[in-house]
C-alpha cells in the first residue's frame, strides 16, 4: 500500500472538507467585498525568486525548501509562501510601471520541509492578500480590518499584536544602537543571537530563549525612536483601529528579519492552539518590488495558515443545503435523472440511481446534509407527482412534477 508523504495530508473527511470550503468561501467573499481580485500563481518558481525575497539567511530558504533541478536543469523550488510569486507576477506584467492600485487575494498549498509535529505540515494551505500602489497607512488599517472581519465571521477569537519597523530613515540608526546594546550583554546571550548580531541584529528581539528575552526587556525600542513620518503613521493607525473598535496590543519584539519590510507589522494570535499561536501575520513591504527589480512600489499584505484556523472555526448550525433525489421503483430512475438535471441549474442536488425504500432514501439524504429529500415511487409516477420532505422543518408534501 502506498501512503501519502510525511507531513502531507488529505482534506477528505466530511468535517475537514466542510471546514476547508467554509473557510475559503468566507475569506474570498470578504476579500471580494474589499475590492480584491483573485490571483493564482504557479507552485513551482525559480529558486532565485525565494532566495532574493524570503532571504538566504532565513530558515525557510536555508533549511526548508523543496528545491530540485528539473529535467531541463533549471534550479526550481516549490513555493514556501505566497507573496514572492504574486510580486513576481506583478512585475512580469509590468504593473509596477503602469502605476495605479492593484489588489489581489490568493489561496493554495505551500511547501516547507519542516520536522513534522502537531500543527506543522510540509504541505499546508495559506490564504493571503497583497495590495500594491498605496503608501497610505489607511491601507494598512484596511488589511487589519479585513483579517478581523474574516476571523469574526468564522467565530474565531484573537488578540492583535502591533508594531512599527520604521523605514530607511529611522531603522539604520536604531539598528546601530541595538547592536551596541547587544554587545553590552554579548556574554550572556544565546549562540543564535550572537550569530544574529552580525547577520540580522533585529531578529534577536524575537529570540525564543527566555534568558535572552529577559535581557532584551531593557533593549532600546524602535517604537520610541521612529522618525516623525513613521511616528505619525503609527499614531494614525492606532487611531483608526480605536475608531473601529479593534483592540490591539503593542509588541515591540514583533519584528521581521528582512530589509524590505517597513512600518506596520502585525500578527493575530489565538490562545486556543497552544504555543503555535500565530494565526495571521502581515505588514508593509514597500521595498520588495524594488528588490525583485521592479519600479519602487509601496505594498502591504497579510497571510493566514488555513489548517491552523480550521480547528478553530465555529461552523454554522444550520448547514443543510439543497436536494436529495431518489426513486423507489426502477422505472422512476430516468425521471429523477431529468429532474435532477433541471434542478441543478439553481441548487445543489445529490442523486441516488438505485431504487430503494423510503427509509433508506431518508437516511441517505440526511447523510449528505440535504435540506429536501425528494422521492418518486409507483404512485407518484402514475400521478405525475413527487414526494418532498423538508428535513430542516420536518414537514412533507406532494408536489406536481410540472411545478417542482
Ligand atoms: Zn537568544
Ligand atoms: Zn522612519
Amino acid at each position: 500500500m502506498i501512503n501519502s508523504l510525511r507531513g502531507m495530508n488529505d482534506i477528505l473527511s466530511d468535517d475537514e472538507y466542510a471546514r476547508y470550503t467554509y473557510f475559503i468561501k468566507t475569506a474570498t467573499d470578504i476579500a471580494s467585498k474589499y475590492g480584491f481580485h483573485f490571483i493564482e500563481t504557479p507552485i513551482l518558481e525559480e529558486t532565485a525568486l525565494f532566495k532574493r525575497s524570503v532571504g538566504e539567511s532565513s530558515d525557510i530558504v536555508g533549511k526548508e525548501m523543496y528545491q530540485f533541478r528539473d529535467k531541463g536543469e533549471n534550479d526550481v523550488c516549490m513555493r514556501p509562501e505566497g507573496t514572492a510569486g504574486v510580486v513576481r507576477a506583478f512585475i512580469q506584467k509590468k504593473l509596477d510601471k503602469a502605476g495605479g492600485v492593484h489588489r489581489y487575494f490568493y489561496h493554495g498549498p505551500m511547501f516547507r520541509y519542516e520536522r513534522p509535529q502537531k500543527g506543522r505540515l510540509r504541505q499546508f494551505h495559506q490564504f493571503g492578500v497583497e495590495s500594491f500602489g498605496i503608501a497610505s497607512v489607511y491601507e494598512d488599517a484596511t488589511m487589519i480590518m479585513m483579517v478581523s472581519d474574516i476571523l469574526k465571521a468564522l467565530g474565531i477569537g484573537y488578540r492583535l499584536q502591533l508594531n512599527s519597523l520604521g523605514d530607511q530613515n529611522c531603522m539604520p540608526t536604531y539598528r546601530d544602537n541595538l547592536v551596541k546594546f547587544i554587545e553590552s550583554c554579548e556574554d550572556e546571550i544565546c549562540e543564535d543571537c550572537r550569530r544574529r548580531k552580525d547577520t540580522n541584529p533585529i531578529r534577536v528581539l524575537d529570540c525564543k530563549n527566555a534568558h535572552c528575552q529577559s535581557l532584551y526587556a531593557n533593549a532600546p525600542k524602535l517604537i520610541n525612536n521612529l522618525c516623525s513620518p513613521c511616528n505619525d503613521d503609527f499614531t494614525t493607525l492606532k487611531k483608526i483601529l480605536d475608531d473601529n473598535d479593534i483592540a490591539y496590543e503593542i509588541d515591540t519584539h514583533l519584528v521581521r528579519g528582512l530589509d524590505y519590510y517597513s512600518k506596520t507589522a502585525f500578527e493575530f494570535v489565538s490562545d486556543n492552539i497552544g504555543s503555535q499561536s500565530a494565526i495571521a501575520g502581515g505588514g508593509r513591504y514597500d521595498r520588495l518590488v524594488e528588490f525583485l527589480d521592479g519600479r519602487p512600489t509601496p505594498a502591504v499584505g497579510f497571510a493566514m495558515g488555513i489548517e491552523r484556523l480550521m480547528e478553530l472555526i465555529v461552523m454554522p448550525e444550520n448547514s443543510r443545503e439543497g436536494y436529495y433525489m431518489g426513486a423507489m421503483d426502477e422505472e422512476a430512475v430516468a425521471l429523477i435523472v431529468s429532474l435532477t438535471h433541471k434542478k441543478r441549474a439553481t441548487d445543489r442536488v445529490t442523486i441516488d440511481y438505485k431504487a430503494k425504500n423510503l427509509k433508506n432514501h431518508l437516511k441517505a439524504a440526511d447523510k449528505v446534509n440535504a435540506q429536501f429529500c425528494c422521492v418518486i415511487g409507483t404512485n407518484e409516477l402514475e400521478n405525475g407527482t413527487i414526494w418532498v420532505k423538508d428535513l430542516q422543518n420536518r414537514s412533507e408534501e406532494i408536489i406536481d412534477i410540472e411545478t417542482f
